[in-house]
């Protein structure tokens, strides 16, 4: 299909989702389809299918989808998969390891919630001491990349220290999963979530749950939410052949089966990881160059986010900074981290090559006013 009609973005997202999509991605989204009809139910199956292949060799994992944002699917994950008379508990190290505690307090899950503080990994260690104090913890989660920071977390060695302490493990891989390889089967993980708009480049409307089929299937009448429950979704899907239970995002399914062509054609996650690292080493390595300097050390640093610190000058103010960058053609993202430092943050995941960062380094230096 020729797409050269169909406008150009005015800017390019450095925002960790929604992010930059290809014509071809947002073109698919161009033709109906029947929530119910074998033409479409089968194009959910197939997407299920290779969603866990991505993930891990064998039948081991199950993929469930969810309507909504990457937040509906943790919602719906937590709400499914621990039981009654169960407790989470929540390694966290930014907003996004917070809210999956505020969504156990809304849904009345006993909550033990261990903060790590947003500048330091979780500790594997420390889990490993924490378990043996908590054994009415039944489930633990952790975010991967925390996205507040773009820190990533050592999820290999925490599913050690879950596993041998015998509890299930959730895994936020929302910001990750697509651009990151992981293996869910060899990190140990019961249960990893993650979004369309995210590294596999799609459109938001749907997330993701890759779940292992034996705990799934533990899981009927468990859910704190007839919309949200993971366990019904999932049973819709296998008993109908890739039946939504209530009206599927059809377009935005279509759009991330395009999205995973993409991916696929680009080399898979393995390829896609190495260029989202040269984006970001790039993009580091040019910003040291004009004066800033990140929130981590490179070694916790993951390839998708970056936090880097505010100028610390008076006539510095981030809403400035950030039109200007945009009448350049980029769009760039606040900080969010609520300690003591003032940060803001550039994404490099999404259609977004190392050509890009380039000229995003030189808007920056044209943009840096406070300077004189
Ligand atoms: C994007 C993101 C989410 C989900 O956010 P939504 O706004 O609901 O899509 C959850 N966790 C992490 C780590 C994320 O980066």
């Amino acid at each position: 299909m020729d797409l050269s009609c169909y406008p150009d973005n005015p800017y390019i997202l450095l925002t960790p989702g929604p992010l930059s999509t290809s014509k071809a991605v947002k073109a698919a989204m161009l033709r109906d389809w029947c929530t119910w009809d074998l033409d479409y139910n089968s194009i959910v199956q197939d997407l299920r299918a290779r969603l866990c292949a991505l993930a891990c060799p064998g039948q081991a994992f199950t993929a469930v989808l969810m309507q909504g944002s990457g937040t509906f699917c943790v919602e719906s994950c937590v709400g499914t998969l621990v039981p009654r008379d169960g407790a989470l508990m929540v390694l966290a190290n930014g907003a996004y390891g917070q809210r999956i505690g505020k969504i156990a307090n809304v849904l009345g899950i006993p909550l033990v919630l261990e903060d790590f503080g947003e500048t330091a990994p979780v500790d594997p260690a420390r889990v490993e001491a924490l378990l043996a104090r908590h054994p009415e913890v039944t489930h633990v989660a952790v975010v991967h990349c925390e996205t507040t920071t773009g820190m990533l977390n050592p999820i290999e060695a925490i599913g050690k220290a879950v596993k041998d302490a015998g509890r299930t493990y959730i895994v936020d891989a929302m910001s990750s999963f697509g651009g990151i390889p992981i293996d869910v089967d060899a990190i140990g993980a019961d249960a990893l979530i993650s979004s369309a708009n995210k590294c596999i480049q799609g459109v938001p409307g749907f997330g993701f749950v890759l779940v292992r089929r034996e705990v799934i299937e533990a899981c009927a009448g468990r859910a704190r939410s007839l919309s949200l429950d993971l366990y019904d979704q999932w049973k819709g899907m296998e008993q109908g052949g890739g039946k939504w239970r209530f009206t599927s995002p059809t377009h935005v399914v279509r759009a991330f089966v395009a999205a995973m062509d993409e991916l696929d054609a680009e080399g898979g996650v393995a390829k896609r990881f190495e260029r989202y690292s040269t984006n970001q080493r790039v993009l580091v390595d040019g910003m040291e160059k004009l004066g800033f300097k990140t929130l981590l050390p490179r070694k916790w640093q993951s390839p998708i986010i970056t936090s880097f610190i505010s100028p610390d000058h008076p006539d510095y103010a981030f809403k400035t900074f950030y039109d200007k960058l945009k009448t350049k053609g980029f769009v760039v993202y606040p900080g969010k981290v609520t300690d003591a430092v003032d940060t803001f943050r550039i994404g490099n995941i999404g259609e977004v090559y190392p050509a890009d960062i380039e000229r995003l380094l030189d808007a920056v230096k044209e943009s840096m006013y406070w300077q004189g």
